[in-house]
């Protein structure tokens, strides 16, 4: 089944879906648990809060119980109050004057309330609210307790919300109980402000009946209504966006009468909100980063995987020459190397093929060519016999006696013909003899410049190699043979002056090698795998067979040894005969 390419999961789509799932799972792992931390972590936190606020406001009221005390105690005992109060009580005083010192305890003292009554309860001055003259009061416990000799504190309501009041007895010098003073400091919107500006929390103060009676802050009374009724005992809850803490407290007579209701705006959602935010914005760029830095990496990693790709495909296609560059030290560079090592072997395979082929094809042409020119050979000599019987019983001069010895020459070149093929075609077993190398090499040097090289100019140069070394195990006639082609082919290269180097060297392998060079126009390079084909040929019809290079490459080979062709730098041909000292290395 073939996909679309958009849907194939490439190597670099995969890495991608790998890391977009990681950070998935990444996000809806780390998103609860840091929830559940943060949550935790800042209930606790906003608990110790409301617990520290409600410490703070349990000392403040501590704190101002003993104030009023001390100040009811203290006032009680005051001069000027003891006086005007006897004047006003007990002699009929002016009414002014127990005022005017109250007014001016509370100026001197800056206390919020002062209140002095007589010794049945009336009031006489009120400091704040002059009005409440003669308004009885001995209903009122804290009184009672003061008209009974005891000095008393405790919680009243008063019109900005509750009055912590402490209540003192005045006795005359004389010891008789003349009166009472009363202090106050009010629970009011000053004090739930001034807690607030403590402890950052807002405050406000409610009746029993959960009536918000002053706050932290103007206008808040009537918003926290039903805070105020969500914690109506001591304790802690949560109201709306509001996490509160209530502290109840009580009159005199320990009947509740009203409750500070400690509130924290619960800031946790927020936070919760922006943490979140937080973390997917940090997941979102770390897998970016990521998808960003792999597909960089994959690309460095795939490219070599290209090259082993398209190499491979080369390879595929039969082009077994094709090398894989290796790149890296890497898995990937081990592999191109097992890929250029099976490239090798590949091509070495193909080579023995196609040699293979071409032997096959060589020996069965070489049948046909033996038949053929074994066929040939009986008509050839009995047509040169014959004409040699006809030729003798003319006179010299006549026509038909030139003509005879013509015929007697081109059946003679015939018969060259034939031999070569039979020569080559058979590949006649060499008859091996230890001969010197440079013996047969003298011979078809000396028969060349017979030949060819009789009035021109073309120079041989010849190197011989000593005669202790240059012994060898061969047939030297098959051998004169191969070097005669070799030299003629070389003299037939050269046009005009030239030279022809015979080298012939030992080898550290046991063989000699025999290095023919000339300075002719060389073998075109699309001839180079050719010049050994039997028939191949460059030469005019009547100038060469093509068949010299071929019987010379079947000797060669007879004797175990290899003859080779290249051109030369500096122009002109090669041929190199490399052949074993002994039978025994063939
Ligand atoms: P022939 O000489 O009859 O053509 P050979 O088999 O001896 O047949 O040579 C085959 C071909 O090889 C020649 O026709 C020629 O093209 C080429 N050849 C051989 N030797 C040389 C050489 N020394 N320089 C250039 N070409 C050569």
């Amino acid at each position: 089944m073939k996909f679309p390419r958009f849907f194939v999961m490439t190597l670099s789509r995969k890495v991608i879906a790998v890391i977009v799932l990681t950070t998935l799972a990444a996000t809806l792992t780390l998103i609860p648990a840091v929830f559940y931390t943060l949550h935790q972590g800042l209930q606790g936190q906003r608990q110790r809060h409301l617990t520290g606020v409600r410490h703070l406001v349990e000392r403040l009221i501590e704190e101002n119980r003993r104030t009023v005390k001390n100040y009811a105690v203290l006032f009680g005992t005051d001069r000027q109050i003891k006086d005007n109060l006897y004047y006003y009580a007990e002699l009929a005083g002016e009414r002014e004057h127990p005022l005017n010192a109250v007014r001016h305890l509370v100026d001197a003292f800056g206390l919020r309330h002062i209140e002095l009554g007589d010794r049945t309860g009336v009031v006489v001055a009120d400091a704040a609210r002059p009005e409440r003259f003669g308004e009885d009061r001995s209903g009122n416990p804290l009184i009672g307790e003061a008209l009974a000799g005891r000095v008393a504190v405790g919680i009243e309501p008063h019109p900005d919300g509750f009055l912590l009041m402490a209540v003192a007895p005045i006795f005359h010098d004389e010891g008789q109980l003349i009166g009472t003073i009363s202090t106050g400091i009010a629970l009011d919107n000053d004090f739930a402000a001034m807690i607030r500006a403590l402890s950052g929390a807002e405050i406000a103060i409610a009746d029993k009946n959960g009536l918000v009676v002053a706050a932290s802050q103007a206008g808040m009374t009537g918003a926290m209504q039903p805070l105020s009724q969500a914690g109506s005992t001591r304790g802690a809850g949560t109201a709306g966006e509001y996490l509160i803490m209530t502290l109840p407290f009580a009159d005199f007579r320990d009947s509740p009468l009203g409750q500070v209701i400690i509130m924290s705006k619960d800031t946790l959602p927020q936070i919760l909100r922006q943490a979140n935010i937080t973390i997917l914005a940090v997941l979102g760029c770390i897998a970016l980063g990521s998808i960003l830095v792999t597909v960089f990496i994959l690309r460095r990693m795939l490219a070599p995987i290209e090259k082993l790709k398209s190499g491979a495909e080369k390879i595929g296609c039969g082009q077994f020459q094709h090398r894989i560059e290796v790149t890296s030290l890497d898995e990937i560079g081990g592999l191109a190397e097992v890929f250029n090592r099976m490239a090798v072997n590949l091509q070495q395979m193909r080579e023995v093929e196609e040699k293979l082929k071409h032997a096959e094809r060589l020996a069965s042409i070489g049948e046909f060519t033996a038949a053929t020119a074994h066929e040939l050979n009986n008509p050839i000599a009995n047509i040169i016999g014959l004409a040699k019987v006809v030729r003798k019983d003319l006179p010299a001069d006549s026509r038909l006696a030139e003509d005879l010895d013509l015929l007697v020459k081109e059946s003679g070149r015939c018969g060259a013909i034939v031999r070569d093929l039979l020569l080559y075609s058979r590949a006649a077993r060499p008859r091996r003899e230890e001969v010197d190398l440079n013996r047969p090499l003298d011979e078809a040097i000396a028969a060349l410049a017979q030949r060819h090289l009789a009035g021109g100019d073309i120079r041989i140069d010849f190197s011989r190699l000593p005669s202790s070394v240059s012994r060898i195990s061969v047939d030297p006639v098959q051998i004169e043979q191969v070097f005669s082609n070799l030299l003629l082919n070389a003299a037939q290269a050269i046009s005009g002056p030239g030279i022809i180097e015979v080298v012939i060297t030992t080898e550290p392998d046991g063989f000699l090698t025999v290095r023919i060079a000339d300075s002719g126009g060389g073998i075109l390079p699309e001839h180079l795998d050719k010049v050994f084909y039997p028939f191949f040929t460059t030469k005019k019809s009547g100038e060469g067979t093509g068949l010299g290079l071929a019987v010379s490459y079947t000797i060669v080979q007879a004797h175990g040894g290899t003859i080779t062709a290249v051109n030369r730098p500096e122009g002109g041909a090669v041929f190199t005969v490399k052949l074993p000292r002994e039978k025994e290395h063939a």
